[in-house]
Parts: C-alpha cells; structure tokens; sequence
C-alpha cells in the first residue's frame, strides 16, 4: 500500500475530482473482476478503489496532501467496502457457472435414553428416525420419470444473468443468479409429482444402533450419513444419538466406577458378617469386617462401567452406613445400658479431620 494515490490512478496531484472520478471509472472497467478475472488485476483493482476512496473526499485528500495516514487506517477500507457496495451492486466475488439442485443434507439430531445398567456393557437399539430420505419415484432428478430438466432460455445454461449497470463510474458489467431457474441452469418442466419437485420425502425409518459400553449423559454419538437426504438426492447429512442416562435407584456413578450405600445393621457392624448383595450384574458378596464404620468403602474390583471405547471396567465402590436401632424394648434397653457401662461410659468427642467422616468421603468414595 505504499503505492502514490495519483500515481495509482495516474493523474497530477492538481487534478481536479472530476478528472479523478474520469480516471477511476477507466480503470475500474478494466479491472473490475467480473470483467478482469486475473489476481493481478483484482490487487490493483482495490489500490485503485482505495486511492480513489482517499481522493475523492476532499478532507481525506487534504490529510493525504499534508502527508497524513488518513485513508490508510480501518476507517479507509471501511470507505473502500462501501464504495464497492455503492458501484458494484455488492459482493466481488465471481460467479461461477450455474449451481447444482444437488446439495449435502441436513444432519439429524436425536435424544436416547439408557438405564444405567445398559451402560455397564453397551446395549443395541432401533431408533425411529424421521428425516427427508431419497424419492423413490424419481430417485432424486426431480423430474417426473421419463422426463428431464431443460436448459433454461432465459440464461442459457449459465445460471447467471450478466447486466450492464449505469453508474457514477459509468456502465458497469455485473452478474446475478438466474430468476427464472434459480441459477440452476436448467429448468424442470414436469417436476415429479410424488416429492413435489424435490427429490426427496419425509419418511420414518428404523435405524439399528449399537451403543457403546460406558457412555455419559450428553455425549454425541456420530452415524455418519444417517442424516437428511439433500435435495434432489445430495449426499446425506449425519445422524447424532445424544445420549441421557437414566438415573438408577441403588446405583450412581463417578466415571466408570459404580457407587452403592449398604446399610450395615449395628450388630454385624460390631461382629463382622458375610453378605450377598444384587449388582447391575450380577451377585457379588462382600465381606464385612469387625468393627467396620459408617463411610468405609467396600472395593469390589472390576464390577463397574466397562469403560468407553477401551478394555476394562471401572469399580464397585459400597459405602457402608452402620444402622442404629431407634426402637428398643426394655430388655434391649437393660442390655446396651449394661454393655456402655462396661465400656467405662465413653463420651461423644471431636475426630482429627483426617479420621473423620468427610475426609473418608473425599478419600475413599470418590477414589
Ligand atoms: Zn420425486
């Protein structure tokens, strides 16, 4: 951009605004891109806009004669993009030839739910999916069978219309899509009856999907070109699966582990005692220990979510919640009075932290 503005235009720094205005409306109909399709020209073609932009304000020539940036900063292309809107009907990008009916479909979006012990292992579901899919009765030409599109008269074939437009600068080439075939190119004169033209239907359909062990809440599941057909048969869009996983009554989750509360009665707390217990596969027995306390944590190894995609499974974790009886009778009563008395009638005290009950949870629940 360090280029001189008059030297760009090729006129005196005396030049009059209308001598300037003579000169860039020359060189603009040889340069603009819809006539002059070379990169080149397009580079010149926007420092001769910009000059032209600079010296036709006379403030912003001013600064420029007194050897100011004025035209150089954003306010300048700001400038440049309104006076290209303002001559050339917007856009300087070329058209290329007519656009095809053909275009990629839409992608389809649907929610699944799963319980938590599908998740375990994955699982396998027919979706009901209801998308545009190809017509059958013209398979996507458009065209009522036995016949085809023709070439549209209007702009023959190309898609576009060429207009000379009058303008400051003088007349001006430009291009726009077709009105009458849409810049298609051609036009469909027994458009197929059963999709109306469009070469596809709305249909429901089952689609057989394999869901992964070990899928989250929100996760995306990709089926590529299971989405919309596109018009007049385009490739298909894909089809997203957003997974919601149940919430389960006894079972929660953190990652692949599986967390459950067994409620321990405070009897086999003190003795100890082998229990049975019902897992989303399964029986597992534990073990519980003498003495055990509410918040341990019973590891069954490799009873958890299978993990997404990998080998291997997550954890079991059981947190154990010793229950105290709330209903005693008399003789019950006489009995735990006897057994505190024995043990010295110890009193309620504060725990270190480390020993105590929340950092158990964060500990040991949560892994
Ligand atoms: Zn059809």
């Amino acid at each position: 951009m360090a280029a001189d503005h008059y030297e760009v235009l090729g006129v005196s720094r005396e030049a009059s605004t209308e001598e300037i205005k003579k000169a860039y409306r020359k060189l603009a109909r040889e340069l603009h891109p819809d006539v002059n399709p070379g990169a080149d020209a397009s580079e010149r073609f926007k420092l001769v806009t910009h000059a032209y932009d600079v010296l036709s304000d006379p403030r912003q020539r001013e600064q420029y004669d007194n050897g100011g940036r004025g035209g150089f900063d954003g306010a300048g292309f700001g400038g440049f993009g309104d006076i290209f809107e303002t001559f050339f009907g917007g856009g300087g990008g070329r058209q290329s030839g007519p656009r095809s009916r053909r275009e990629r479909g839409q992608d389809a979006l649907l929610r699944l739910e799963v319980d938590l012990d599908e998740v375990v292992f994955g699982t396998h579901r027919d979706v009901e999916v209801d998308t545009a899919v190809l017509c059958e009765t013209c398979k996507g030409s458009c065209a009522q069978p036995g016949t085809s599109p023709v070439t549209c008269d209007i702009c023959r074939g190309t898609g576009q219309i060429q207009r000379t437009v009058r303008s400051l600068l003088g007349n001006v080439m430009t291009s726009s899509p077709c009105g009458t075939c849409r810049g298609y190119g051609t036009v469909i004169p027994n458009p197929c009856v059963t999709c109306q033209g469009q070469g596809r239907v709305r249909a429901r359909r089952n689609v057989p999907v394999d869901i992964p062990a070990g899928v989250e809440t929100g996760l995306r599941l990709q089926m590529p070109g299971q989405g919309e057909v596109g018009p007049a048969g385009g490739p298909n869009g894909d089809l997203y699966l957003e997974i919601k996983v149940r919430t389960h009554d006894t079972f929660s989750r953190n990652g692949d582990d599986l967390l459950a509360t067994l409620e321990v009665p405070m009897g086999d707390a003190i003795l100890g005692t082998k229990t049975t217990i019902q897992s989303l596969d399964g029986e597992v027995e534990l073990e519980i220990r003498p003495g055990v306390q509410s918040a341990d944590v019973l590891v069954v190894k490799d009873r958890g979510i299978t993990h997404l995609r990998g080998q291997g499974r997550g954890d079991l974790r059981v947190g154990v919640q010793v229950v105290t009886p709330t209903k005693l009778d008399r003789h019950e009563r006489e009995l735990i009075e006897q057994f505190h008395a024995k043990r010295g009638k110890q009193k309620p005290q504060l725990a270190t932290f480390h020993q105590g009950m929340f950092a158990k949870l964060r500990d040991r629940f949560m892994g």
